[in-house]
């Protein structure tokens, strides 16, 4: 990317976070999404030496139990690989797990350790938006979890909460039917279509205005563009 929009990008982050400080939020600033995969894992398990190269290495055995929503920001860090190896375990559900075994996982990673996911949108005002099919991802978002780490790019800063809505509905909702493979109508004509069928997978909207009280929350803001 060029030069100048980065650093333009990253001056945007670094007022976004001390806004999403102001509402109490715990946030940590990150110039790539190496570092910030970094910062994750030794957050979750790390190994207290860093050792004489200065790289951060992880114990296995840590076990800890990471909550997982379907997130692409998450998978494209290449944090699910890297926690299963230093041994804790993944919550998630899977395409082929059926409907019981599916509200079985989702609620205990409302329970787990970490919950890892991104929002969708994150307004100027430190407002966070996150858009889901079946809420789990929502709910765990919002409380159960010890600590729960939302990770954005600075594709998902947007004006104001009327954008944010506009974009979790027309950006990263249609990208999200697409790589699903789902047939909603907002596929054929690039923007929603406000359906009412049963695939559609824009069912629950929440917005974390301030932090909630009882749960802990670390938001990773990365300067590249990542996920939906
Ligand atoms: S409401 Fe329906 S048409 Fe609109 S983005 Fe969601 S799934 Fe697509």
């Amino acid at each position: 990317m060029d030069e100048h929009k980065k650093l333009l990008n990253f001056k945007r982050l670094e007022k976004l976070s001390k806004v999403l400080e102001k509402n109490r939020f715990e946030t940590f600033l990150s110039e790539d999404s190496k570092s910030a995969a970094n910062h994750v894992l030794s957050l979750i398990g790390r190994n207290s030496a860093s050792g004489a190269t200065g790289a951060v290495s992880y114990t296995n055995g840590q076990n800890k139990k990471i909550g997982l929503g379907g997130s692409q920001t998450v998978r494209s860090l290449g944090l699910v690989d890297a926690l299963k190896n230093a041994g804790n375990e993944i919550i998630t559900h899977t395409p082929e797990m059926d409907k019981q075994t599916r509200i079985e996982t989702w609620l205990r990673a409302q329970t787990a350790d970490f919950y890892l996911a991104s929002p969708q949108a994150i307004t100027l005002n430190g407002e966070l938006i996150l858009i889901d099919a079946y809420g789990n991802r929502a709910a765990a978002a919002i409380y159960g979890p010890k600590k729960v780490i939302l990770i954005a790019g600075h594709n998902k800063i947007v004006k104001d909460l009327n954008e944010g809505l506009w974009r979790i509905r027309n950006i990263a909702a249609v990208a999200n039917n697409i790589r699903l493979g789902r047939k909603n109508p907002c596929v054929i004509s690039g923007k929603c279509e406000d359906c009412d069928i049963e695939s559609r997978i824009c069912n629950v909207v929440s917005i974390l205005y301030r932090k909630p009280v009882y749960t802990d929350y670390l938001i990773v803001l990365v300067n590249e563009e990542l996920g939906y």
